[in-house]
């Protein structure tokens, strides 16, 4: 052996033996600078963040976490979150390199969030509006069982309260790691908006930002009145390459970018960040002398006592009463169900029953009392409105 090889060996030994560093990821959020992701650019963040992440080279339009565009788009001191502790759990006990719950971990400690969306009330240019806002940092802003609930739940408030809703979506798709739970979020988020939008007639904008793909685009992503996105926002349903080996040709390169989709009609208006108030204000004032909209109740027209829609109802005033108050009914309510279900065994659903019988136990679950008075069908307005 020569000394040169000699030399070369040791040099290779001591690069295997070496200690590994594991680099901390850059999430964009922390140290003093970034780079641009589209012209590479180095940009102080302090500025970056007063240009609302903008790139001051090429005008790229970078990530904004959920907070940031809350801040810059609900008038300050006005946000009022909804449901900040409903977290997610791991019914499937996933579990890929790493265990789902331990993801969820990670990501909650470096987020601060509890899931990828954050959902509230407050005022843009002094209108009250309900915003959803996705957040992309958490697990690539992938839409589990809590972000179908939030925004589910914000969409069913606005519904009755007579709000406009806004979503901006930022998205991975749905969440593999709750399977089938996710997938389901995508038709009960459609459900609620189409209450929302085609019976109660109130106004439903989505905000498409870089990146919406996935089960977002698939469902409420593509569903607003007017669908507005930011400029050269990726947003598609399957990724580039999967169309390319699916379809065996070569796509152009603008490819699922907003300007394409725009262009080919998918997309209304694609707003400038620096704009995207104003144009969410100015919308949301032109509809507000619409005719027709419906406020204070979800008419869902008129019904047998045996639709699913009821039988929802029921399950979830029975399942989660809103307010201490109603216990006593609730206890009612079982009671009654408990004695119809004494003489006939293995009964577990509502369609069994007799139409009196669920009118009966309407009745008690709908009293004076509740706020929720959109539960009980015996209101006229709902009459006026056959089918939906
Ligand atoms: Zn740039």
């Amino acid at each position: 052996m020569s000394i040169l090889s000699w030399i070369e060996n040791q040099r290779k030994l001591k690069l295997l033996n070496a200690p590994k560093y594991n680099q901390p990821e850059s999430d964009g959020s922390q140290g003093l600078w970034t780079r641009c992701d589209h012209c590479g650019v180095i940009l102080y963040i302090k500025h970056l963040k007063e240009n609302q992440r903008v790139c001051f080279g090429c005008g790229y339009h970078l990530q904004m976490s959920s907070t940031e565009r809350i801040d810059y788009l609900i008038d300050t001191g006005t946000w009022r979150p909804f449901d900040e502790t409903v977290s997610p759990c791991d019914p499937l006990e996933f579990r890929d390199q790493k265990a789902y719950t331990e993801r969820l971990k990670d990501a909650q400690e470096r987020t601060g969030l509890q899931d990828a969306v954050q959902t509230g009330t407050g005022l843009l240019d002094g209108i009250p509006v309900a915003l959803g806002v996705m957040d992309f940092n958490f697990m690539g802003g992938s839409m589990g069982s809590v972000v179908g609930e939030k925004i589910t739940r914000l969409i069913e408030y606005a519904t009755q309260e007579g709000l406009p809703v806004i979503l901006v979506c930022a998205s991975g798709g749905a969440r593999m790691q709750e399977g089938i739970l996710s997938l389901m979020q995508m038709a009960k988020i459609s459900a609620a908006l189409h209450v929302h939008q085609n019976c109660a007639k109130l106004l439903y904008i989505s905000v498409l930002t870089s990146p919406t793909t996935g089960g977002v685009t698939a469902s409420f992503a593509m569903l607003g009145d007017p669908i507005f996105a930011e400029p050269k926002a990726l947003i598609g349903f399957a990724g580039r390459r999967v169309i390319e080996q699916t379809l065996q040709e070569q796509l152009p390169d603008d490819f699922q970018t907003a300007e394409y989709l725009l262009h080919h009609g998918l997309l209304d208006l694609i707003v400038p960040r620096s704009f995207l108030k104003q144009a969410l204000s100015e919308t949301i004032t032109l509809y507000k002398e619409a005719p027709l909209k419906m406020q204070g109740r979800i008419p869902y027209g008129e019904r047998g006592p045996l639709t699913k829609i009821r039988e929802e109802q029921l399950r979830r005033f029975a399942k989660a009463p809103k307010n201490p108050q109603y216990s006593n009914l609730v206890a009612e309510f079982e009671q009654l169900l408990e004695l119809l279900t004494s003489d006939k065994n293995m009964l577990s659903s509502v369609d069994v029953f007799a139409p009196e019988t669920v009118n009966k136990a309407f009745e008690l679950a709908c009293g004076s009392q509740t706020r929720l008075d959109w539960l009980n069908d015996k209101t006229n307005q709902f009459r006026l409105r056959p089918v939906f």
